[in-house]
Formats: structure tokens, sequence, C-alpha cells
């Protein structure tokens, strides 16, 4: 019986949105008994503990009002931060939401966005839900080639950097003369992975050029992926297009409060991130010993080829079969590969001792 209706809903559906793939995101297993979750390159370590106090202090009345539309502490907070004027800055409900209005302010369907081949597969689905289309700039062994930007006229070029699923980063040095001599195009560089990496942010580049957008977030080095806090840094006039378009209220009470506190406790987020550079260099090292292929990584992360003697689709199973999450694509070109999430020390021992069990 309801087969007959189908047909008549999906013409509610847009052709672009019928026609687009679903995001695919990491999984996200029902019990965290036992659960190593490497897989979605969130942060081993806990928020700061005097959060617990300041939100059993949170005055519940606040929440029967709209939160501040602009945000207005919080800006001010990540002004001194990032070391901007507080108009160069928006925020978003993570930086996902920031992409998704990026698409919405700065492209027509006349217009072409730009992506390397192997980066943050979330960009295509904001295209496809937008309409927009895009191309695909070529890699060569995972590296980001920037001076095939000189044969590409897209609008816009998203850059992940570090990239993710590689950890590769370029240096800013490699990618100002692009910006500069591309005025034509905008730049977003992505820099959710920024502050694991020993290259330099590109942030000092938004105060030298108009056509260059720089993306953070708290989700990945202040431990706070579930507040969705994200920061689009900038232009004044590009931030105030992105302020016409977001919706008014997108930062809540409780992210407008949380995120003020983890400005106030910077020091420990640093000490964290400098714990898990330390983890990763000591577990790439192990990996090397069991004769892994891998990049250096700048992010929390690592994306490597096993040994030819065990294919990557079978470490992905085995792992998951003792509750180890990491994560592996089901993409035809990136099949051999996986990509770790750095957890604490005890996290990564275990895996070491299982892959060898694996490859044993
Ligand atoms: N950019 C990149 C490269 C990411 O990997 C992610 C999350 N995995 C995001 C942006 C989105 O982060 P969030 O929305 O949590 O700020």
């Amino acid at each position: 019986m309801m087969i007959q209706f189908i047909p008549f809903i999906m013409k509610f559906i847009t052709p672009s949105v019928q026609l687009m793939k679903k995001y695919q995101w990491g999984e996200q297993p029902k019990s965290s008994l036992g659960l190593i979750k490497l897989n979605t390159n969130e942060n081993p370590y806990p928020p700061h503990p005097s959060l617990s106090k300041k939100l059993a202090n949170f005055d519940i009345n606040k929440l029967s009002l709209y939160p501040d539309p602009l945000s207005h502490k919080l800006k001010k907070s990540a002004a001194k931060y990032f070391d901007l004027n507080d108009n160069m800055i928006t925020l978003g409900n993570g930086s996902d939401e920031l992409i998704a209005l990026i698409f919405r302010v700065f492209l027509t369907r006349q217009d072409n966005a730009l992506f390397t081949e192997y980066t943050y597969s979330h960009y295509k689905t904001y295209a496809d839900a937008a309409g927009i289309s895009y191309s695909t700039m070529p890699m060569k062994d995972f590296r980001v080639d920037l001076s095939l930007l000189n044969k590409i006229r897209s609008k816009l070029f998203f850059l992940t950097n570090p990239n993710s699923p590689t950890g590769i980063a370029l240096q800013p040095k490699e990618i100002e003369p692009y910006v500069k001599s591309h005025q034509n195009k905008l730049f977003i560089i992505d820099e959710a992975y920024v502050d694991f990496s020993d290259k330099k942010s590109c942030l000092p580049l938004v105060k030298k050029y108009n056509n260059i957008l720089v993306l953070r977030t708290f989700s990945k080095s202040f431990s706070l992926c579930g507040i969705r806090l994200g920061f689009a840094l900038g232009h004044k006039d590009l931030i105030e297009g992105i302020n016409k378009v977001k919706d008014p209220y997108n930062i809540n009470a409780l992210t407008q409060l949380i995120g003020l506190e983890a400005f106030k406790k910077v020091t420990y987020y640093q000490k964290n991130i400098e714990k898990i550079k330390k983890t990763r260099n000591a577990f790439s090292e192990k990996l090397n010993r069991l004769e892994f292929e891998f990049f250096p990584s700048s992010a929390n992360f690592v994306f490597v080829r096993p040994p030819k003697s065990v294919a990557a689709e079978t470490i992905f199973h085995a792992l998951r079969k003792k509750n180890i999450y990491i994560r592996y694509f089901f993409d035809a070109k990136l099949k051999e590969y996986l990509r770790i999430t750095i957890g604490n020390d005890t996290e990564m021992k275990r895996v070491i001792k299982k892959l060898e069990t694996i490859l044993n």
C-alpha cells in the first residue's frame, strides 16, 4: 500500500537531495563499556574538571530565554585567543555548520567549488545538498600539489590543513603565494587539527588577505565535540555575510557558557595536546616496527597501510570484534588504509598488543 505513495512524496525532495549520497559518519557504538573508540578523532581526555561545578551552578531559568545571537562574551574571549577583532569572527554549531553556511553564502549554482581528492568527505555532502557543483584536485601519493590551482577555475577552494584522512600538513608559506596570486578564489582553510601540528596556522594570513577564511573547532584539541562549537575567522565583510544567513540562535546558552569556560583553561588543553602528540609519536614508532607504512602525522590520528600480509579491512573487523573501533573507509581508493585516532597511552598499548596478535 505504502509503495504507491513513495514517488509522490519524493517529488517534495529537491533533485539534488534525491541524488546525493548520505554522509557516512564514524560508527557511534551504543555501549561504552570496555570500548576503545578511535574512529572519529575525538580527544581521549575530558574537558577541564572545573566545568562540572560551573554547570551545577548554572541558573536554569536562563534556558527559558533565547541565547545571545552574537555570543558577545564568548566572541570576546575568542577574539583574544585568536588575536583578531570581534568583527573578524563568527561562531558555528560545530565547524560543520559553518561549512554548510559557506556553500550558501559564497556560492551560487553557477559556481564551482574545489576540494582535494582525499579530504573531509562532508564537504561533498554539503555541496550536493546545496546543488553546487564541485571539482576535485588530484593528489599524488596523498600529497596536495597547489600548483594545480593555476589550471582550475573554481571560485572557492577548501583546503583541510592538516588534512584528513592523511594527517599531512602544508606550511602557511607554501599556501600564501597562491592566496596572493588567486585573488578571485576564496580559500577556506579548515584547521580542525592544526593544534596537533608542528606546522604553523594560516591564521595570520586572514589579516593580510581578503580572500581567505580559516575554520577552527573546539571538537578536537578542546575535548568539546559534544557542545558543537566552531569558529570562522576572516575579513569582516565575509564574516558579516555569514552572520546574515546563520540561524540567529545557532550557539545555544550552554555552549556559550562552556565555550567561555574553556577559553579560561587553555593551558590545561595545551597540556593534553602535548600528551596526545607524545602518544602519537610513540604509537607511530611501534607501527613502524610492525612494518606498517604511514605518513608523519600533524593531527590527532595516523593514516596507515598495514603490511601486505593482512588486509586493512581484516584488521578493522578483527579490532572491532575486540571492541576497538578505528576508521575504515569502504572506499575502493582507500581500501588499503586505516585511520586510527590517538587515544591515551593505555589505549594505544592495547591496540598495539591486538595488532601484534592479528599480524602473527
Ligand atoms: N573539518 C574537518 C577536517 C573534520 O574532520 C571535522 C570533524 N570530523 C570537521 C571539520 C567538523 O568538526 P565540528 O563540526 O565538530 O567542529
